[in-house]
């Protein structure tokens, strides 16, 4: 909307002054050329492969417009006196440019705008065929783009000469009447399809739009290197940018999604599995350079299983935030809470020693315990193991290995209980050995 209106505005305040020259800048086409050019191949890459990942033929259009564009866009660059050299290199006449450029600045809105027509585009292409079909999309499209300005290129001499010196106004009157209907109509059918995507592709409308000012500042310039003309260069650029600029802000946000996806558990929002372990070697690292302490809670819901059962799964992922809202509620900020199993969370408790671990432990277990869910209708229990770092523990596996086992004490001695030490039976175990 504010990319829209700034548009809008910009062309609403030119338009009056369009006409008024401020002279060549010999610089400026190529720099325009380049920037749209790089913009170009980098929207035709992502949005192919958008298409590749989606099988959304909405996005293999969408790349084929900017292919198209970046092609014809090449044309123009060899017709345009000072881009490729001081005159029209291989024969190509200045007189032949505004046919190029109504077959870009025209045709690549279109092109967007066809994109989202309502023509067969709903069904996804099969995944097997994918890369077939955008092959034999890209070349035809590049083919149709080379034979349009080769065509152009060899009947310049017989077609209506477009521009006199730096005089566009034939050019407007000729082409204006086919181009600017088109492109509205474009705007119109992309405008109501976009409508209601979340994704980047929805700023194709704005794109169009853009386009359409760009044009209009164009053909009311009625000059070359005039203000009106200059303005429209350089929206030109913001059209060909706003696309993929939409798409790189997206991959940011899919990326920071995928972090934090990668370090926490979706159903309740504690550190996962994998991100507890890091943390806890990262705190070992720290206690043992520090000389100081540290202790683990780990504990295991009882009869879980039941509760699934009798109350069914839904209630029982309700009862898995509770336990992460309660866990959140008892521990300090300092302390990292994780879960690390079906039903099992874990504590890691910096700068805590094993009688503190206990008390963190007899505290978590009587907030359960008064807690009431309203999924179950009652609260929940647990069974407790704590342990504290130990000079000799070389990795973050042997303290949560003793931790595990004095959990299952705790569960042996009838549950809903703590436990600071393994069973009788694990003793024996030489990395538990005092
Ligand atoms: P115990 O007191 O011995 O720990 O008994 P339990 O029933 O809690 O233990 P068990 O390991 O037999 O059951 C764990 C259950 O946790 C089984 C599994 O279906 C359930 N579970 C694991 N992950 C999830 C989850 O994400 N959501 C729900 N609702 N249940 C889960
Ligand atoms: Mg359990
Ligand atoms: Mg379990």
């Amino acid at each position: 909307m504010v990319v829209s209106s700034i548009a809008v505005l910009v062309t609403l305040l030119v338009l009056p002054l369009g006409s008024h020259q401020l002279g060549a800048t010999t610089s400026y086409v190529p720099a325009v050329l380049a920037a749209v050019a790089c913009f170009d191949i980098m929207s035709v890459w992502l949005l192919a492969g958008e298409y590749l990942d989606s099988g959304d033929r909405r996005m293999l259009g969408m790349s084929l417009a900017y292919l198209w564009s970046l092609l014809v866009m090449g044309g123009y660059a060899l017709a345009f006196p000072g881009v490729v050299s001081s005159h029209p290199p291989l024969a190509v006449t200045a007189s032949v440019a505004p046919y190029l450029y109504i077959g870009w600045h025209a045709g690549f809105p279109v092109l967007l705008g066809a994109a989202w027509g309502p023509w067969a585009f709903l069904e996804r292409v099969e995944h097997r065929r994918r890369s077939t079909v955008l092959i034999c999309s890209a070349a035809a499209m590049s083919a149709v783009a080379l034979l349009s300005v080769a065509g152009c290129v060899l009947y310049a001499r017989q077609l209506p000469v477009l521009i006199h010196g730096l005089d566009t106004s034939a050019m407007a009157r000729v082409t204006a009447p086919v181009a600017l209907p088109l492109v509205v109509a474009s705007l119109l059918m992309c405008a109501r399809a976009v409508r209601g995507r979340s994704g980047p592709e929805r700023w194709s409308s704005v794109a169009i739009l853009v386009c359409l000012c760009d044009l209009l500042l164009t053909y009311s310039s009625r000059y070359r290197y005039s203000m009106g003309w200059y303005t429209g260069r350089t929206l030109t650029v913001m059209a060909s940018a706003i696309v993929l600029l939409a798409m790189l802000a997206s991959f940011r946000r899919l990326k920071a999604t995928a972090e934090f996806n990668a370090a926490y558990d979706g159903l309740t929002g504690l550190a996962n599995r994998r991100s507890a372990y890091d943390s806890l070697a990262a705190m070992i690292a720290r206690a043992k350079r520090t000389h100081s302490t540290l202790g683990v809670v780990m504990f295991d819901l009882d009869r879980f299983k039941q509760i699934n059962d009798g109350h069914g799964h839904a209630a029982g992922d309700e009862v898995l935030r509770s336990v992460a809202a309660t866990l959140r509620d008892t521990v300090r900020d300092t302390d990292i809470c994780a879960r690390v199993g079906g039903e099992e969370f874990v504590v890691l408790l910096p700068d805590a020693g094993l009688r503190d671990a206990r008390q963190v432990a007899e505290r978590l277990r009587a907030q359960l315990r008064e807690r009431q869910i309203p999924a179950i209708g009652c609260s929940v229990t647990a069974s407790f193991g704590v342990a504290e770092l130990r000079p000799d523990d070389a990795t973050a596996e042997n303290l949560l290995h003793r931790a595990d086992q004095a959990m299952y004490r705790a569960k042996g001695l009838g549950r809903d209980q703590v436990a600071d030490r393994p069973a009788e039976a694990v003793r024996s175990d030489p990395v538990l050995a005092p």
